[in-house]
C-alpha cells in the first residue's frame, strides 16, 4: 500500500507552496487508496511559533485534506510530534554508533570554529572518527558535549531516481560527516526524518524541490541502516510574478502567500485549493479546470507533475474564487456575505437584496466592502455621470426627470422594487421620455457612481425612501 506524508514545521503561517505540498502529498495515497499521515516536525526549537501547530491542523480541516495517522487522531506509528519521539531518535543514532558508521564527536564549537575558511565556510574534518572506544567512554563519563555523527563516504558518488526530476547524483566528496545529534539531544531533520519516514513505513516522499539535492544524504542513511529507500518525489518552486515581468520565489511582495490571509481576504478554500491542485500538476487527457477534492483524488496521478517552475497568478485565482462564489448556494453565500453587510450597513438597508445583487458580482467576499460603498456613504461625485450616449441623457436632461421624478417617488407608499419599477415606467410614459433614461438619471442621483450592482429601482429599494428621496433632493441642489 502507498503510504504519503506531510511533514510540516510549525514556523509560522501556513504558505500555500506548503499547503499544494499537503495536497498533492495526500492525492498521490488517495489516488491509489492508500495512507497518508501528518507528522509535525518540531525539533529546530528555534524557529518553533506558539500556535502553529494549530494552524496547520486548522488548514488540514478547513481545506478537507484529512489524514489518517497523526496529532489529535493518532494512529499505530505514534506519537507524531517529533518532540515526542526524542528516546527514539537517539536509540536509532546509538544503533549506527554500534554499527560503527556513526560516532561521537566531542569538537569545541572553538575548533569547528577555527576549521572555516574567511567566508565562514568550513566543513568538518572527522576529528572524532578514530577515537577509540576507551577515550569515546571516558569522555562521555566526564560529561564532555557531544554530536554524533555519520561516516560519509569520501569517494565516489551517490545517486537516486526523483520521479519528477530524474536521476540526481551527487559527488561523494562534496559530503561532510553530518550530524544526526546534536549537543542538545535534539535530532537533525537529516536524521529524524529518515527514521520517521521509515518507521511510520511511508512509501512516497513528496516535498518542496528545496530537499532535492541533499536528498542523497538521506539515502545514505537509509543505506546505512540496511533500510530500502522510499520513492522521492520532489515538487517545482512555485514563482510570483515580479513588477517588472521577471519571476521570483512566490513571496509575500507578491500578495498573500498564506492560506490564512487568502481566507481573510475572502477565499474559499475549495477555489483555494482547486487552483493550487493545478499549479504544477494537469490532468492527463482531459482540459478540465474545476475539481472537487473527491475529483482530485480520482485524476491525480505522478505522471501529471510537472518539473517546471510553477507561477501563481492572483487574477487567475480570483476568477476561480468567482466562480465557486457563484456556486455557492444562496444559504452558504449568506453565511459569509451577511455579516460583512451587518458590519457595514445601516439598519435602514435593505441588506439581503444588496447580498443577493452582489452573489454574481464580487470575485471575493473583500470585494462586497467597496462595492457597497455607495450605501454606507453618499459618495462624491461629478456630473459627468449623468451623460449617457445610448439613453441620450445629458446632466440637464437628467435634472428634468429628477424634478419630476421626486413628487412621483415621495408618494409612493409601499416603497419596493416592483412598485417602484411600475411608477418610475408610468411616468417615462407619461413624459414621453424613454425608459432608459428614466431609470439612469435616478440610479447615477441614488448611487452617485458610475457602476452599481443594481439598476435605479434596486438601489432605491436597498436604501431605502428616506435616503433615497434625500439624495435625490441632494442631486437637485435641495
Ligand atoms: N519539516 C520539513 C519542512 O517543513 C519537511 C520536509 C519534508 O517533507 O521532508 O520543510
Amino acid at each position: 500500500m502507498i503510504v504519503t506524508r506531510f511533514a510540516p514545521s510549525p514556523t509560522g503561517f501556513m504558505h500555500i507552496g506548503n499547503l499544494r505540498t499537503a495536497l498533492y502529498s495526500y492525492l498521490l495515497s488517495k489516488s491509489q487508496g492508500g495512507k497518508f499521515i501528518l507528522r509535525i516536525e518540531d525539533t529546530d526549537q528555534v524557529r518553533l511559533v506558539e500556535g502553529a501547530t494549530d494552524v496547520i491542523l486548522k488548514t488540514l480541516e478547513m481545506t478537507g485534506i484529512d489524514y489518517d495517522e497523526g496529532p489529535v487522531v493518532g494512529g499505530e506509528h505514534g506519537p507524531y510530534i517529533q518532540s515526542e519521539r526524542l528516546p527514539i531518535y537517539k536509540e536509532y543514532a546509538e544503533k549506527l554508533v554500534e554499527k560503527g558508521v556513526a560516532y561521537y564527536c566531542f569538537c569545541t564549537p572553538e575548533r569547528l570554529e577555527s576549521l572555516k575558511d574567511d567566508k565562514g565556510i568550513g566543513g568538518y574534518d572527522g576529528h572524532c572518527r578514530h577515537l577509540s572506544k576507551e577515550e569515546v567512554e571516558k569522555n562521555l563519563a566526564e560529561g564532555k558535549p557531544y554530536v554524533i555523527r555519520q561516516k560519509m563516504p569520501t569517494e565516489g558518488t551517490t545517486s537516486y531516481y526523483d520521479e519528477v526530476y530524474g536521476e540526481v547524483t551527487m559527488d561523494n566528496s562534496e559530503l561532510r560527516d553530518q550530524i544526526l545529534i546534536k549537543a542538545d539531544g535534539y535530532p537533525t531533520y537529516n536524521f529524524c526524518h529518515v527514521v520517521d519516514d521509515h518507521l511510520m513505513g511511508v512509501t512516497h516522499v513528496v516535498r518542496g524541490n528545496e530537499y532535492l539535492t541533499s536528498t542523497p544524504k538521506y539515502c545514505l542513511l537509509y543505506d546505512a541502516f540496511g533500510w530500502e529507500r522510499p520513492h522521492y518525489v520532489h515538487l517545482p518552486l512555485l514563482m510570483g510574478k515580479d513588477a517588472d515581468g521577471n519571476v521570483s520565489k512566490l513571496s509575500k511582495r507578491h500578495g498573500a502567500v498564506s492560506f490564512q490571509d487568502l481566507v481573510e481576504h475572502g477565499y474559499l478554500p475549495e477555489a483555494i485549493v482547486n487552483y493550487i491542485a493545478l499549479l504544477g500538476w494537469c490532468p492527463k487527457d482531459s482540459n478540465e479546470e474545476f475539481f472537487t477534492m473527491d475529483e482530485l483524488k480520482n485524476a491525480f496521478s505522478m505522471d501529471g507533475l510537472s518539473k517546471s517552475p510553477a507561477v501563481f497568478d492572483y487574477e487567475k485565482l480570483k476568477w476561480f474564487n468567482s466562480e465557486y462564489i457563484k456556486k455557492l448556494p444562496d444559504d452558504k453565500y449568506e453565511e459569509k456575505a451577511m455579516p460583512i453587510l451587518d458590519e457595514i450597513c445601516g439598519d435602514n438597508v435593505d441588506k439581503k437584496l444588496l447580498a443577493s445583487l452582489l452573489h454574481s458580482r464580487i470575485a471575493t467576499f473583500d470585494e462586497i466592502r467597496d462595492m457597497s460603498d455607495f450605501v454606507t456613504e453618499r459618495l462624491p461625485m461629478s456630473d459627468d455621470l449623468y451623460t449617457n450616449k445610448k439613453n441620450k441623457t445629458t446632466p440637464e436632461v437628467c435634472m428634468e426627470i429628477l424634478k419630476d421624478c421626486l413628487p412621483v417617488l415621495e408618494s409612493v407608499d409601499s416603497w419596493n422594487n416592483d412598485t417602484l419599477f411600475e411608477k418610475l415606467k408610468a411616468y417615462a410614459a407619461e413624459s414621453g421620455r424613454k425608459v432608459g433614461a428614466v431609470m439612469w438619471a435616478v440610479r447615477v442621483a441614488v448611487g452617485r457612481k458610475a457602476v452599481t450592482p443594481g439598476g435605479a429601482t434596486e438601489l432605491m429599494t436597498i436604501l431605502g425612501k428616506e435616503e433615497s428621496v434625500a439624495r435625490i433632493k441632494l442631486a437637485l441642489g435641495e
